[in-house]
């Protein structure tokens, strides 16, 4: 019988199992610690839990992690790209970001939800892969582990790396609680963002089960035609539909929402753009984060100029619009936002790994 990863366990899963098998409830607390705070690789390790509990837990569960394969550095800003395969073979990007470039400032994660994604967003690489499968809540998690095991003290957590997050709700919930769970990492959950390209019934439903991470929307347009275009989602979650969610959303949480708003040349980045970003958003509590495209490959998408970037900020913050520019980091080695893909990556490039 093929074992379940440990990972994927929340703490009441381990704690129910231990009660089934007749063990008491701190054997869980243990070896949860053993997990998530003393970083052990192997039920060997686990010293303080009877033999016999260590072979029954090594019947049940596996404790491996995905493998790190390939490690890429941004020599510009000190960014990491890990290339992480999966146990059945499949691969996802993560991006270790330093924050403010200061290591000791502490690292952002961006972690991948899922391998590929279906929305097939036109300006986005990861999109042109279309969905291979959801990752694990285990496998999301995993991501963060890693990282803090190559010694990165992570303060943040973005859910914008490969896939759709609130397109894998239940294992995306499943790692809120293992990261923010007393028993696991023990976060506040604002260390957390989650992004999502604007799933509606997705929203109303983090807005019920509230986690009280903070949400942010891919925007990218302020008309359905033009979104639709960059997005083709947006046909079906129309603007007048996504606000209403986020009205919704802010009711319960109460806390500004973030959009991203990624500036396309002649696409989205006109003045026009602008004044409709302003009035959209008017009355809601929220921050624009204005994303200057990333090249992909085969994309006729380019960025705007410095001076119509500006232009654009201009006109947000004098309609009242908090705004920052994000400066995307990684963009030398691929990892910033919308350039992960796994799929075109060669054989031989894998082999020649340098991990
Ligand atoms: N599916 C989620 C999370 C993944 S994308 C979402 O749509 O929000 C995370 C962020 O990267 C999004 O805001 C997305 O718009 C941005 N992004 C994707 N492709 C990009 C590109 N080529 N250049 C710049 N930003 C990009």
């Amino acid at each position: 019988m093929k074992r379940d990863s440990i990972w994927n366990q929340s703490f009441e899963d381990l704690a129910r199992w231990c009660r089934h098998e007749g063990l008491p409830a701190y054997r869980a607390r243990q070896v949860f610690n053993w997990l998530y705070s003393r970083n052990a690789a192997q039920w060997q390790e686990m010293t303080d839990l009877p033999q016999s509990l260590r072979q029954r837990l090594d019947e049940c569960f596996s404790v491996d992690l995905p493998h790190i394969i390939h490690r890429q550095t941004d020599p510009e800003d000190g960014t990491e790209k890990l290339l992480i395969q999966l146990t059945d073979g499949k691969q996802v990007e993560t991006v270790v970001i330093p924050r403010d470039g200061k290591e000791d400032e502490g690292f952002t994660v961006c972690v991948s939800t899922q391998v590929g994604c279906t929305f097939a967003c036109r300006f986005c690489a990861t999109g042109r892969m279309g969905l291979v499968r959801d990752l694990q809540a285990g496998e999301i998690v995993a991501q963060v582990l890693l990282a803090q095991r190559l010694g990165k003290a992570v303060k943040r957590v973005v859910l914008m790396g490969m896939g759709e997050p609130l397109h894998n709700y239940e294992n995306v919930s499943g790692a809120f609680n293992i990261l923010c769970g007393k028993e696991g990492l023990g976060w506040s959950p604002r260390r957390i963002t989650c992004s999502t390209v604007g799933l509606v019934p997705e929203i109303y439903r983090l807005a019920q089960d509230a986690p009280g991470v903070k949400l942010a929307v891919s925007l990218h347009g302020t008309t359905d035609q033009k979104r639709s275009e960059i997005a083709p989602i947006a046909q079906v979650y129309t603007l007048d539909r996504l606000f209403e969610a986020l009205r919704y959303y802010h009711e319960r949480d109460k806390r500004r929402i973030s959009f991203e708003y990624l500036l396309i040349r002649g696409v989205n980045d006109g003045i026009r753009d602008a004044n409709r970003l302003v009035e959209l958003l008017r009355g809601l509590v929220c921050h624009v984060n204005l994303i200057p495209n990333n090249r992909i490959p085969k994309s006729e998408y380019t960025r705007p100029s410095g001076q119509v970037v500006t232009r654009f900020v201009e006109i947000l913050e004098k309609g009242g619009v908090t705004v920052t520019v994000r400066a995307s980091k990684g963009r030398g080695i691929s990892g910033a936002c919308g350039q992960l893909a796994t799929e075109s990556r060669s054989r031989e490039s894998i082999t020649t790994m340098d991990v």
